[in-house]
């Protein structure tokens, strides 16, 4: 009887009290480009509509310290919104900070420091150019991918996408030249104009509404690495931001944060390296119960994101 009444108890749906976004970028998207990257923008006009929003459906908005307060204390609240964006992109400093300024909403940047430093490659925007202004793909190895129409261009771009993620990812850069050694392309180009600088991180921190997080260092598929690559490169992330922006990252967001890609075993390892939080990108709500140190996230897009809002206001 006791123990029917103890399963029930541990089996109730645990209150869902709000939801933490995932964005990347704040720009416009493209409408010429391929959606797989231009979905990780959203426009500041979008941004300000699903404020607007969730402000009308009683929504409110709130650090990722006031969520886990939130948790942990399980005050009597209900939808709440965190803002994350993850990998450092520039347009959250050239962009974001005056817009959430404006709407004064609170907000957290996961930075890969890699990104910061230009030794990060931005192969996806690469690639992007490619497809978007060639005909035909051929590889080094022979394999042709149609490109001609728009469509095929949106299905080239996932499958060379697929060819590029199966290339060994140490010296990455000697890998995709040999690739596309048919055709002339400028690996860097995406370093000057994508990444946010040491001194715009800087600024950020000291923006009230702003919050660093550490999001590695090189951005790595944890599945593939061992114990001490993952903490090296975790702690790595965490000295450069000291050292070079003078944050102290106490919020930690994984690189491909899905099920698939963090194991148990590597959660458990975060989770003994110090961090206030540490956010995954399985796609649920936050509720009372919820651990901090496995945060799930609601992915928006400038397509999805009336959804995501719908959900989080039917369900939280
Ligand atoms: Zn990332």
């Amino acid at each position: 009887m006791l123990t029917h009444a103890l399963d029930r108890l541990l089996h109730r749906p645990r209150t869902a009290i709000g939801a933490i976004l995932m964005l990347h970028r704040v720009d416009t998207p493209d409408a010429e480009g391929i959606w797989y990257n231009q979905h990780l923008k959203m426009s500041p006009r979008t941004i300000e509509e699903m404020a607007a929003y969730a402000r009308e459906h009683k929504c409110r908005f709130v650090s990722l310290d006031e969520m886990t307060d939130a948790i942990r204390r399980k005050r009597n609240v209900r939808r709440l919104i965190a803002v994350t964006l993850d990998d450092g992109y520039r347009d959250n400093y050239t962009n974001g900070l005056s817009l959430f300024r404006r709407l004064n909403i609170p907000y957290t940047v996961y930075v890969c420091t890699k990104m910061v430093e230009g030794e990060m490659l931005y192969w996806w925007d690469i690639l992007e150019h490619l497809v978007l202004t060639n005909g035909r793909i051929t590889l080094n190895d022979g394999r042709t991918f149609d490109c001609a129409a728009k469509e095929a261009k949106e299905q080239a771009f996932l499958d060379i996408r697929e060819v590029i993620l199966r290339l060994p990812q140490n010296d990455l850069l000697s890998h995709l030249r040999e690739l596309f050694s048919n055709y002339s392309v400028d690996y860097r180009s995406g370093n000057d104009r994508l990444a946010l600088t040491w001194e715009q991180i800087r600024e950020l921190s000291k923006e009230p509404l702003a919050t660093i997080g550490n999001h590695t260092c090189s951005h790595l598929a944890f599945s593939g690495c061992s114990d001490a690559e993952i903490r090296e490169d975790i702690m790595r992330a965490a000295d450069e931001m000291q050292e070079h922006a003078g944050v102290a990252t106490r919020h930690f967001a994984y690189p491909f944060g899905e099920a698939s890609a963090v194991s148990r075993h590597d959660m458990d390892l975060v989770k003994t390296l110090g961090f206030t939080t540490s956010a995954t990108t399985n796609q649920d709500y936050v509720r009372y119960g919820t651990d901090p140190l496995e945060l799930p996230r609601l992915f928006v897009t400038e397509r999805n994101w009336k959804q995501v809002l719908d959900g989080i206001i039917a369900h939280c």
